[in-house]
């Protein structure tokens, strides 16, 4: 059985209690890898390791030269994407095509980063006469990150390549549920020459590990990528020592789909945005939020491309894998008992192979409704494969209904009305807004992040670099 271990100074080392959390793969439910259970201890060890590399090197280390190293990681990222995907799909049970695509997105994070990591610039300030007034951007010293089980190579690669071109050093919680690829580029990294101690992991449980982390006075900024419930908590506890942090948290994302669309340009991408990574992702598109015009002519098609869907094991590589656990699958399962309850209508299914493991976290996508807007299913966060039919008479009500819940992520527009694409974008209360077209994943480029209970701060694109560098005003008198 595979032993992940935890990353301090350069070295892999076993939790200071030699404690262990057994990881499960999704589409059998075996034990297959272990990882540590770590705790305070480890913690105060992978901080201090971070603070000593930030004071004695990495924060002399000239821009272009972190640039190099992040350049080297990504180009092994990429020799690699094979061997990423296979661990990644084992992981977290999604199938082998799309563990391959989270892979080289990971490259692209290094490979965008190592070229901006010296490219972050301040301003010069005009003032009074004699006076010389500028800003730089300094990294804050040492960040901590905490990664969600759902995309561990993208958003581990998003949130640490990003902090090293800033300047920081890193200790990284990844989570307990799925992290192996976040191990092997930590030691892609290590094998190519990186110093040791820029880069700590601590795996662990997210109350124990993560909560220390959160707490420890060598850690100067947070990097939170998880639910907002955990999100509040994060919060309070980075309060204690008032470090600062972002937030990037869950959605309920709409497409938004009026009479005049391009109907064979949306279908699929509609379709792919709900049973990606089986609908476990922040900016699922979740809520099909439709035109009454369109909506009998959309849904005889679509419900067929729905019922086609095939469900199976990472490795049968179909449209959709299993759920990461039990407990995720009785949750979303949870939604499907309250449909029934609330007889909202199920307009299409998708099956699951026979060939999968009775063990595995199977569950069967879903196209709903119309779902009610104040129902559950219509504004909470399932995170599942379930996509919720809302009808709309006129531009006004699908704009009320695309902001009626409490998340503001992503949101897709489907028209090919010029001026309303601009009204409808500059309406939705969310951090972005795709137009005919939807997906946050790949454009690492891209600004991301939420407004709302979706979070704050941006990941991702230069603006990414600014939540990980802190302002510093310089004046100067001249005469
Ligand atoms: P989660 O909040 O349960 O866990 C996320 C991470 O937080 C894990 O590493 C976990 O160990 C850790 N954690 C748990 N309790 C903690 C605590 N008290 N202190 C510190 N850390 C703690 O979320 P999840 O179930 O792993 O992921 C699903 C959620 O993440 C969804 O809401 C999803 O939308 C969101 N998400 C958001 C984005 C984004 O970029 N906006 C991306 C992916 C996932």
């Amino acid at each position: 059985m595979e032993k992940g271990q935890n990353l301090i100074s350069g070295t892999w080392v076993n939790s200071k209690s030699e404690d262990i959390i057994q990881l499960i793969n999704p589409s059998d439910g075996g034990n297959f890898a272990s990882i540590p259970r770590s705790g305070a201890i480890d913690i105060d060890l992978a901080a201090k390791s971070a603070r000593r590399a930030f004071d004695k090197h990495w924060s002399k280390t000239p821009a272009f030269e972190r640039g190099k190293y992040l350049q080297k990681i990504s180009n092994k990222i990429y020799e690699s994407i094979d061997e990423l995907a296979i661990i990644e799909s084992k992981d977290t049970g999604k199938p082998l095509k799309q563990s391959r695509v989270d892979a080289q997105v990971a490259a692209r994070y290094f490979e965008f980063y190592a070229g901006a990591a010296d490219k972050i610039h301040g301003e010069v300030i005009p003032s009074q006469q004699g006076i010389n007034s500028f800003t730089k951007r300094e990294p804050h010293g040492v960040t901590g990150h905490i990664i969600p089980w759902n995309y561990p190579l993208q958003m581990g690669s998003r949130t640490f390549a990003a902090s090293l071109a800033a300047g920081n050093c890193v200790v990284i919680k990844p989570a307990e549920e799925a992290c192996l690829s976040v191990l092997k580029i930590a030691n892609f990294a290590i094998e190519l020459g990186l110093p040791p101690d820029v880069i700590n992991i601590v795996t662990g449980y997210g109350d124990e590990t993560g909560a220390y982390l959160c707490k420890h006075r060598d850690i100067d900024h947070v990097c939170f990528t998880g639910s907002p419930e955990v999100g509040s908590l994060v919060q309070q506890n980075v309060a204690l020592s008032n470090k600062s942090c972002t937030m990037e948290l869950g959605g309920k994302s709409p497409h938004i789909v009026f009479s005049d669309c391009d109907l064979e340009n949306a279908m699929p991408v509609i379709l792919n945005s709900i049973i990606q990574n089986s609908g476990q992702t922040c900016s699922a598109g979740s809520r099909l939020i439709i035109d009454k015009d369109i909506k009998e002519k959309f849904l005889n098609l679509f419900t067929e491309k729905f019922s086609n869907l095939l469900v199976g094991s990472s490795d049968m590589d179909l449209d959709m894998g299993p759920l990461i656990s039990e407990t995720q699958k009785n949750r979303v399962l949870s939604f499907y008992d309250k449909a029934k309850k609330d007889s909202i209508p199920i307009l299409a299914s998708g099956s699951i192979s026979e060939q999968v493991s009775k063990n595995g976290f199977y569950v069967n996508p879903l196209l709903l409704g119309p779902v009610p807007v104040n129902s559950t299913l219509a504004t909470d966060e399932i995170f599942g494969p379930y996509l919720c039919v809302i009808p709309f008479s006129n531009e006004d009500e699908a704009v009320s209904i695309a902001n009626g819940t409490d998340y503001g992520l992503t949101a897709g527009i489907w028209t090919k009305d010029g001026s309303r694409q601009m009204r409808v974008a500059n309406s939705l209360k969310c951090g972005q807004v795709f137009i005919n077209c939807y997906g946050a994943g790949g454009g690492v480029e891209i600004p991301f992040g939420g407004m709302k209970k979706s979070g704050f701060g941006r990941e991702k694109g230069m603006e990414g670099l600014r939540e990980l560098t802190v302002c510093k005003t310089i004046v100067q008198k001249f005469n």
